[in-house]
């Protein structure tokens, strides 16, 4: 049904920004401005700079209808695999918007920001604690930047000894942040196949280990879901040829409270505060992937970090010894690091404990309740998150896309698609500890549902066109990611280029 309006119901259609401008609005008053001279010389503006001109009501009305269209887990359900999509309570809110927090500089005087200096000492301190782990490096800005910071210090490492060794182990199920941050880092990466029930080969790993291994990238639990049952293992037979075990910890969030890392013989690893300690992310917030590491690395920990001064608390700003220099301006995600800390003391060590259970528990809940309409990658329960294959849908006609684009008309956010790539058509389904039970039915039901319908006569054109109720239907993917339109210009000028 099509409308005057082009609104659906409540739903509204919104233009660009730049499509409603009309000149001379604004939602200020200001001045005119008393004549000056120049003083850019030649670098003088020649024309307008094409800002567009709203009214406050304008402006207020643009962005309430934009977040409107926005799916968020404070909406629904979020079942996006691997990214841990869970309930931000509230009082870590309430926490970071103390004045005191909020209002922090970071070139504020040492003396008057030992309040803030002591809760990311004891940030570290539980980091520590739950790690096992005897070093922090709490600058890196999210999961990706931890990486970065883990290998950079593993680069050190073998510098230090001037050991030349570049090869990186990473297996082929890996995020695709682990390949690229070692690439990145001058290392060659070399991967390691998974074996049929979706573990590390650890026959195939060994025969690659030598004297040319810097490391290996490795994620515990894997992203197929599924806690690495060699782990130890491995870490001891990548120690023996004298290269570093990185350990992915997007994934803590499954173990927290009940495996410490350390205990795993890890060198460093990353731990995503937004994922395990709940703090917005996904277009809602910054992350912050801190890095935990093992004696071996700790003289390498990039600066800054807190210590423990005549006067209080004090910050180590640059590096001497054997240290990296600095990753990130200042001192890390400070808003994250008040949430997470915030989420650790309301939880507490069983709390901590029950969530990593509740998560696993509301995973396995999904895979047996799914697993007679469903096809699971692999056999057996899973950690926190369920991986299914298409085959299921074979013959159908209906893909793993279709389905996530009729999950859209159902209201939810798609799973994660085609990732880990190991897996055909992969659909892999995070529910987090956050969900009820009959939250987890009622998405049970709709993805039964779906698959029902996915087997009907005529399925496949039916879903073709989902999604139909959303404000813009099924997108060229391809263009778009192809031949991506990234800035409006006004219709003039575009006619003009023509
Ligand atoms: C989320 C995730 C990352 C990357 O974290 P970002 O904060 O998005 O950079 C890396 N590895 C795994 C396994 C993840 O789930």
């Amino acid at each position: 049904m099509t409308t005057f309006t082009g609104n659906r119901g409540l739903a509204q259609e919104e233009a660009l920004i730049f499509e409603q401008d009309s000149p001379g609005h604004s939602g200020v008053d200001l001045p005119a401005l008393p004549h000056t001279k120049t003083r850019l010389g030649t670098v003088k503006k020649r024309t307008k700079i094409g800002l567009p001109g709203l009214s406050e009501p304008q402006i207020v009305r643009h962005y309430t209808r934009l977040s409107q269209k926005n799916y968020a887990i404070d909406a629904g359900l979020y079942p996006l695999g691997s990214c841990t999509m869970k309930h931000n309570p509230r009082l870590n809110e309430k926490a970071v918007r103390m004045p005191g927090f909020a209002d922090l500089h970071p070139l504020q005087p040492i003396a008057t920001v030992q309040g803030a200096l002591q809760l990311i000492d004891q940030l570290a301190h539980w980091l520590k604690t739950l790690t096992g782990m005897p070093a922090v490096a709490l600058s890196p800005a999210a999961g990706a930047h931890g990486e970065y910071c883990g290998m950079i210090a593993i680069r050190a490492a073998l510098e230090a000894r001037g050991d030349k060794r570049r090869k990186v182990l990473v297996p082929e199920s890996a995020h695709g942040t682990n390949p690229a941050t070692a690439a990145a880092l001058g290392f060659e990466v070399e991967s390691i196949p998974a074996t049929e029930d979706g573990h590390v080969d650890l026959a195939a790993l060994k025969a690659k280990l030598g004297p040319d291994v810097a490391g290996i990238m490795l994620t515990n639990p894997n992203t197929c879901g599924l806690f690495e049952r060699d782990i130890k293992t491995i870490a001891d037979a990548v120690h023996e040829v004298g290269g570093f075990f990185y350990c992915d910890g997007a994934n803590f969030n499954a173990i927290v409270g009940r495996v410490r890392p350390a205990d795993l013989g890890v060198d460093a690893m990353h731990i995503n505060l937004h994922k395990t300690f709940s703090t917005p992310h996904g277009g809602g917030g910054p992350g912050a992937g801190p890095v935990v590491f093992s004696d071996k690395l700790a003289p390498y920990v990039p600066v800054s970090w807190v210590v423990h001064g005549k006067n209080g608390f004090d910050l180590v700003e640059h590096a001497s010894g054997d240290a990296v220099g600095r990753l990130k301006a200042f001192h890390g995600q400070m808003g994250m690091f008040v949430r997470a800390l915030t989420y650790m003391l309301s939880h507490g060590n069983d709390g901590l404990r029950q969530a990593s259970s509740d998560a696993v528990l509301g995973a396995n809940y999904i895979l047996a309740s799914l697993s007679d309409v469903l096809h699971p990658a692999f056999p057996g329960p899973c950690m926190h998150e369920a991986l299914f294959d298409d085959s299921s849908l074979k013959g159908t006609g209906v893909t793993t896309l279709d389905i996530a684009k009729a999950m859209l008309d159902e209201g939810y956010h798609p799973m994660t698609m085609y990732f880990p790539l190991v897996v055909h058509g992969a659909m892999l389904i995070e529910p987090t500890e956050s969900e009820s039970k009959d939250s987890l039915d009622k998405f049970i039901g709709t993805m039964r549902d779906l698959v029902r319908r996915a087997k009907l006569p005529g399925a496949e054109e039916e879903f073709h066109a989902a999604p139909r109720l959303t404000p813009r239907r099924r997108l060229d993917e391809t263009a778009a990611a192809r031949k991506p339109v990234l800035r409006w210009r006004p219709p003039a000028l575009d006619q003009a280029a023509e």
